[in-house]
């Protein structure tokens, strides 16, 4: 374990507040939030508490900016300029994000470099589509007629993001909106504001239109719901629990707006003897310790051929123990603290329950010590002797927690797979291409990979099945879920045919 001194210092604390119509604000109410940082235990953020009053100016500075053409109607040239410049300021501003990135999450700093740099592929690749974006004609409908299928952007997004990702997620749903010609209002998650800030801070020096992307801080009452239910809005794009989803899903019904949703996952990772088994070990640890296993993406199950299990089972032990859990802070650190204190309490009750319910502990299974720091570290765990009954099977438990499970038959391990109600992403190992296609077909889920582990590109549509969700957000799948499709249907000359008889008898 990794408990050596940190090279970076903790800045002043972050003051953030609300952007509503290119403007900074406070909320009328004077309430502010506190972030204490899960692993160094001091404040690193006050922001402004927003409630309904915020909320509803923001909506109505989106609705007026979209109304007004100032953003849509520019040429996707036009706009695309502008979210160029933002992918180069991010660039430019990736240490000062990077940072409090990391405290506000306890992501280690390498990490957060790398989301928020690589969020700027994002930005650039959205302004590529803001240029190239059409939609369909069809002239094969008769002499007499051509149609045409404009897109157009559907109007307010309210843009919803949780804590584990508060950077990297708002990249995957503002440029796309922004380059689709949406005006938006943004709500960060109460734990994690600080980079969404930055972000508006961005968004006015690259010159985006007041009005045209507001920032309400606050929580989920009465802020995210308001966003969910509000008249003015006309699609809700929200990451988070799938619990949070379903209430957003009622929430938006009374107005029956459009509604993306990027749920919680409960991932298994597939191993066949035939695969590469040194690569396939490494990334099931990447897959289960990455963000602390506080990802939507956790490989949290490991589904492995039965004639490979028990060496297979103690090369994972030893490379998790090579794994270097620690403080945050550090360049050297893969994996930092967990969120909340409430948080890692949960972790450990599902461990506890498991081997309450006769699951082993074959590594790990409680809170880890890193000198110095606060209590809110966990050990990177694995657990064997799982059966599908046990809630630590198919309940997402966000942690650095891995169970293990054994097949025989390919088709043992597609319905082990889809042993869930999720259904975000899944894994397969084997040097067999036919195995592997049949596996991708037979798994419901939104993005398989096969002998690889959660790459991810821009162009490559994400997004969950069953229920991790509804909905794609980026490459062009996610850009089209901003845009609303209208068919123009037109007569070539004065050829149609009376419906009423209008000669004179
Ligand atoms: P959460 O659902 O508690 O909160 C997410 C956001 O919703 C926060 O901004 C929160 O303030 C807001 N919110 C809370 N109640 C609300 C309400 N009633 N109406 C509107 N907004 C409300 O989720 P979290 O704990 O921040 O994030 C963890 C969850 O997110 C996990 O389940 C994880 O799997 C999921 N997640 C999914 C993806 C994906 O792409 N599928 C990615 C990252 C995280």
């Amino acid at each position: 374990m990794n408990n050596s001194v940190s090279e970076l210092t903790i800045p002043d604390t972050f003051i953030g507040r609300h952007l509503i119509n290119g403007a900074w604000c406070e909320s009328e109410s004077d309430e502010w939030s506190e972030r204490i940082s899960p692993s160094h235990g001091v404040v690193v953020s006050k922001v402004s508490k927003g409630g309904a009053s915020e909320t509803n100016r923001a909506i109505e500075s989106a609705r007026s900016a979209f109304d007004s053409g100032c953003w849509n109607g520019l040429s996707g040239k036009e706009r695309g300029a502008v979210l160029l410049e933002v992918a180069d300021l991010i660039e430019a501003n990736v240490e000062r994000i990077a940072l409090l990135e990391s405290l506000e999450s306890g992501k280690p700093i390498t990490q957060s470099r790398g989301e928020v740099s690589g969020a700027a592929d994002m930005w650039r690749y959205a302004a590529s589509l803001a240029r190239t974006s059409t939609g369909d004609s069809h002239n094969s409908l008769g002499d007499d007629m051509v149609g045409v299928v404009l897109k157009q952007p559907i109007g307010v997004v309210s843009i919803i993001t949780p804590w584990n990702f508060p950077f990297w997620i708002l990249n995957q749903k503002l440029p796309f909106a922004l380059a689709a010609g949406c005006t938006t209002v943004v709500k960060p998650s109460e734990f994690t504001p600080s980079s969404t800030v930055m972000m508006g801070e961005l968004l006015i020096e690259a010159g985006l239109p007041a009005g045209v992307c507001n920032i309400v801080l606050g929580y989920g009452q009465p802020v995210g719901s308001l966003m969910a239910s509000h008249g003015s809005v006309d699609m809700v794009t929200f990451t988070g629990s799938t619990a949070v989803g379903k209430s957003i899903t009622e929430t938006s019904a009374v107005t029956l707006k459009k509604v993306a949703l990027e749920l919680g996952g409960k991932n298994a990772q597939v191993i066949f003897p035939n695969a590469n088994l040194e690569d396939a070990a490494d990334a099931v640890v990447f897959g289960v310790y990455f963000n602390a296993g506080q990802c939507c993406n956790s490989s949290s199950r490991l589904i492995l051929h039965e004639d490979i299990a028990v060496p297979f089972i103690e090369t994972i032990i030893e490379l998790s123990k090579k794994v270097v859990f620690g403080n945050p802070l550090n360049p050297a650190t893969q994996v930092g603290a967990i969120v909340t204190d409430e948080h890692i309490k949960k972790i450990h009750q599902y461990v506890k329950k498991a081997e309450a319910e006769g699951a082993t502990i074959a590594l790990g299974g409680d809170v880890l010590s890193v000198d110095g720091l606060s209590t809110q570290f966990y050990q990177p765990t694995i657990m064997v002797d799982i059966t599908n009954e046990m809630s630590i099977a198919s309940d997402e438990v966000f942690g650095p927690v891995l169970t293990v499970q054994t097949f025989k038959t390919l088709e043992e391990a597609i319905e082990l797979t889809n042993a869930t109600k999720y259904g975000l992403s899944a894994g397969v190992w084997s040097d067999d291409i036919h195995t592997c296609l049949e596996y991708v077909r037979g798994v419901d889920v939104g993005t398989v990979w096969t002998n690889t582990w959660m790459d991810g590109f821009p162009e490559m549509a994400f997004g969950g099945m069953k229920e991790s969700g509804q909905g794609r957000e980026i490459g062009q799948y996610g850009f089209d879920e901003f845009l609303e499709v209208k068919s123009v249907v037109m007569r070539v000359g004065h050829t149609r045919s009376a419906w009423v008889d209008s000669r004179d008898y």
